[in-house]
């Protein structure tokens, strides 16, 4: 299903908007343009959904969480940046896993069963897009995935 991703991605972020706490900022960098994507939206809903209650979770008071999107050869790049406790740079592809979270005493006071991201993979995978992480610890991490695009939307006579 062809869909506009960037305003597909900045609906989901304003039902987030409408239920986060107060304290917590979100600062959005998405272009105005239309980016196109075939996706199951559900699924990718699914996606974003599971990376942005992680950086909801894990992000401090006050903190400010970003939503960027950027567009290059037909690849769509999506980023949540949080300003959280951060991850280990040794388990940064660990964090994909089933099951896997990295301090166990820390992640079963917040609660989840470390599988959000094992399914965003899976996900972003099956859409042919790719996902990984950056973080610095004690000062954030950021999600990234990408997805196959097209600045226009194709003719399909199909
Ligand atoms: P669930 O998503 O199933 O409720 P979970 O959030 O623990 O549980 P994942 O979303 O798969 O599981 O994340 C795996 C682990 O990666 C987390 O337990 C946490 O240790 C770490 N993690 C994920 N996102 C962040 C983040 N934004 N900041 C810091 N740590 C994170
Ligand atoms: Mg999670």
């Amino acid at each position: 299903n062809w869909i506009n991703l960037t305003e597909f991605f900045n609906h989901i972020i304003d039902r987030f908007e409408m239920t986060k706490a107060e304290h917590i900022t979100f600062d959005r960098n998405i272009p105005k343009s239309p980016i196109y994507v075939d996706i199951d939206e559900d699924k990718i809903t699914q996606v974003l959904y599971n990376i942005i209650s992680n950086a909801i979770k894990y992000s401090p008071e006050g903190g400010q969480i970003a939503f960027r999107v950027k567009e290059n050869n037909e690849i769509v790049e999506i980023s949540i940046s949080d300003q959280g406790v951060g991850i280990p740079k040794n388990n940064l592809d660990k964090i994909f896993e089933r099951f896997y979270r990295v301090d166990k005493a820390r992640s079963r006071n917040l609660g989840g069963t470390g599988l959000g991201l094992a399914i965003a993979k899976e996900m972003v995978e099956a859409h042919n897009g790719k996902i990984w992480a950056e973080s610095e610890e004690g000062k954030g991490t950021t999600i990234f995935f990408t997805l196959p695009s097209e600045q226009e939307q194709e003719d399909d006579w199909s």
